[in-house]
């Protein structure tokens, strides 16, 4: 069974499990190719994790050669902007952090989908350990994408999920955590669409 390593948070993790080729550049999951064009019909198909690959458009990626390349030739283009959000799309965590939401809110899903969705969708809120309190906190300027409070945090920033403060008898205010419509309707498989 293939291993893998990711920087975590702090700490690198090992993992195995059958999740496809490595990076080219290191042992963590490739999960993108280089989409860079190369003459004819063909890409540089580099395989590439989240660290060693930037995201250059809808589904479309660059490694880190491409890219200063491209870079080089498009001065004072701006960088893509997620516009399209899909699941199949996200990065990993972000993907990680919206399926325990999802599984929180399918446990208690009566599939209706109207009006009240969204106080449904609150109501439906998790706390998500230590890494939710610092999202919560707003502590997250260096949380590593490949964290669960980077996955977080990069939901958060696309309106993907919120934060429900729940105050528990006697203690501080906690950050739960919920599915926006955005993050629901990405999680059912839709493609959402910023302005
Ligand atoms: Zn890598
Ligand atoms: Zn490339």
């Amino acid at each position: 069974m293939p291993s893998y390593r990711a920087q975590s948070d702090k700490r690198v993790i090992h993992f195995h499990g059958d999740l496809g080729e490595h990076c080219a550049d290191c042992s963590d999951v490739a999960g993108w190719l280089c989409d860079f064009p190369i003459g004819g019909d063909l890409t540089c198909d580099r395989r590439l994790c989240e660290r060693h690959g930037r995201v250059v458009g809808d589904n479309a990626h660059y490694c880190l050669t491409h890219y200063r390349q491209w870079r080089a030739m498009n001065p004072g283009e701006p960088d893509y902007q997620m516009t399209h959000l899909r699941r199949d799309t996200l990065p990993a965590m972000a993907q990680v952090a919206l399926g325990f939401l999802k599984e929180a809110f399918d446990r208690r899903d009566q599939g209706h989908r109207g009006e009240g969705i969204t106080p449904f969708l609150r109501n439906s809120a998790i706390p998500l350990g230590a890494d939710g309190v610092r999202v919560g906190q707003g502590d997250v300027a260096d949380a590593p994408y490949e964290s669960l409070a980077g996955g977080l945090h990069w939901c958060l920033e696309h309106d993907l999920i919120e934060v429900c403060w729940r105050q528990p008898p006697g203690r501080d205010p906690q950050p739960w955590f919920a599915m926006t419509r955005s993050g629901l309707a990405v999680m059912e498989g839709e493609t959402v669409e910023r302005g």
